[in-house]
């Protein structure tokens, strides 16, 4: 009796020790963040991104780079993404992405539920596909997909990315803005429709042209990621 009374007593000991030294160091590491920077941004938002190498599509390092400018975009507002995965991979998905008369039907859902869900995914990062343009009509067309993670929790999109257009009119911008608007579906942010137009505004590539210096975010998008990100 003795005995067993010990050693559950030095496991109690020994758990309440881990336990309290664990609960000091988060606080200590709590507090070095939010005393330095505004506290629904005290940790930056984990970021998993896989580029599918096809036609027209964009080069690895052309992928990283569009990463990066969309980084920017949210560095500005002090949002802060974190990239922790950058895979740059030969499109794994062999059929084409169509259009049809109702929307996009796509390779996308493919994306968001077999290749992420299935076997990639960590719960609270946000995971987002560069996939090569639609090709409809002799055009390139780029879309993007994602679920509002408020609602969803389910922090998945995809985009189209390429760097001119079937014309050879400039479309990186445009690609780096469907990017930039579909993780802020996955930071939680809605369309916001009010004009002068910003980056989640419902149709936000037609606003995009060589002079606008990228889109903004609106401060009604903003607040809407500043709640939904508070949670997290
Ligand atoms: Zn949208």
């Amino acid at each position: 009796m003795i005995y067993r009374f010990n050693v559950g007593w030095v496991a109690a000991r020994f758990y309440q020790v881990t336990f309290m030294r664990r609960m000091m160091l988060s606080f200590a590491s709590w507090f070095l963040t939010a005393a330095t920077i505004p506290p629904c941004y005290a940790r930056p938002t984990n970021l998993s991104v896989v580029l599918a190498k096809g036609p027209y599509s964009l080069t690895c390092q052309q992928g990283r780079q569009l990463i990066r400018d969309v980084q920017a975009i949210y560095a500005r507002e002090n949002i802060k993404l974190n990239l922790r995965r950058f895979r740059c991979i030969a499109n794994p998905k062999k059929s084409r992405d169509r259009l049809t008369g109702h929307g996009i039907d796509n390779t996308h859902w493919w994306w968001d539920e077999e290749y992420f869900v299935g076997k990639n995914y960590r719960p609270r990062w946000i995971h987002h596909a560069i996939l090569p343009p639609i090709q409809h009509d002799n055009s390139l067309w780029l879309a993007g997909q994602a679920y509002q993670s408020c609602i969803s929790g389910h922090k998945v999109s995809t985009s189209n990315a390429t760097i001119v257009s079937a014309l050879g009119e400039p479309r990186y911008r445009h690609s780096v803005i469907a990017a930039a608007h579909e993780i802020g579906h996955s930071l939680g942010a809605d369309h916001d429709n009010s004009l002068p137009a910003t980056i989640m505004h419902g149709a936000a590539l037609q606003y995009v042209n060589l002079w606008n210096n990228w889109l903004p975010i609106s401060q009604a998008t903003l607040t809407t990621i500043r709640q939904c990100n508070r949670g997290r």
